[in-house]
């Protein structure tokens, strides 16, 4: 496997992503296989749980948590009724651990990687970059897992081509991304890809997450 080691996320997201389609018959895309990606390509069992805080070594004194990987097991956690309430947090989630894998676990000195668990509010898809402000340690980890994740499931020249396919319509783009609707207009929004009446829009509802 080629995957080139980089410390930018998105450059490792893209790169993941390419080394996943020269490896597999990627199929139609988007939306982006996450899930084909972390079993077949990377090697990583999903699994849900009621409570990701009673799987070993998770932190038990921080709120719920939405995701959880083991590297030993070579296991994503995910939390259930969170995957379950929404098909796109629950791709978000694994793309986020996906992204601990690559960034964090592989490229890390053997038996240096620890099974952090991620919070609720650490899975943020919908906050804004964070990678480069001088945030350390864990902050850093989950902002770089973020970013990751945005840019494995929302690839810039996917979503330029699809809107020059179907148009700006979020809650079309958000379904065939496999997104949330705030998710992806943030995403537009960063990448200057959305109209300036769409930008000054008010956000729309949540009813994108439901399919
Ligand atoms: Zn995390």
């Amino acid at each position: 496997m080629a995957t080139a080691r980089t410390s930018d996320p998105r450059r490792a997201a893209l790169a993941l992503l390419s080394d996943f389609e020269a490896r597999f018959d990627p199929g139609s895309v988007p939306p982006v296989p996450v899930e084909r990606i972390a079993e077949s390509h990377l090697g990583l069992l999903i699994e849900e749980v009621d409570d990701v805080r009673t799987i070993e070594g998770a932190p038990t004194d921080e709120g719920r948590l939405s995701g959880l990987l083991d590297p030993a097991a070579r296991t994503i956690w995910l939390d259930r009724r969170e995957a379950a309430r929404s098909p796109g947090r629950r791709r978000f989630t694994i793309a986020h651990e996906c992204a601990h894998w690559v960034l964090h676990v592989a490229g890390a000195a053997a038996g240096a990687a620890s099974t952090d668990g991620c919070r609720v509010a650490d899975v943020a898809e919908q906050d804004e970059d964070g990678t480069t402000t001088r945030a350390r340690g864990r902050t850093k980890r989950e902002a770089e897992a973020n970013a990751f994740a945005r840019e494995l499931l929302m690839p810039e020249l996917l979503l330029i081509a699809e809107i020059e396919r179907t148009g700006h319509n979020l809650p079309a783009l958000a379904e065939r991304f496999g997104v949330s609707v705030p998710a992806l207009r943030l995403r537009l929004l960063t990448l200057k890809l959305l109209p300036a009446w769409m930008a000054s829009a008010p956000v729309a509802e949540r009813g994108g997450e439901r399919r």
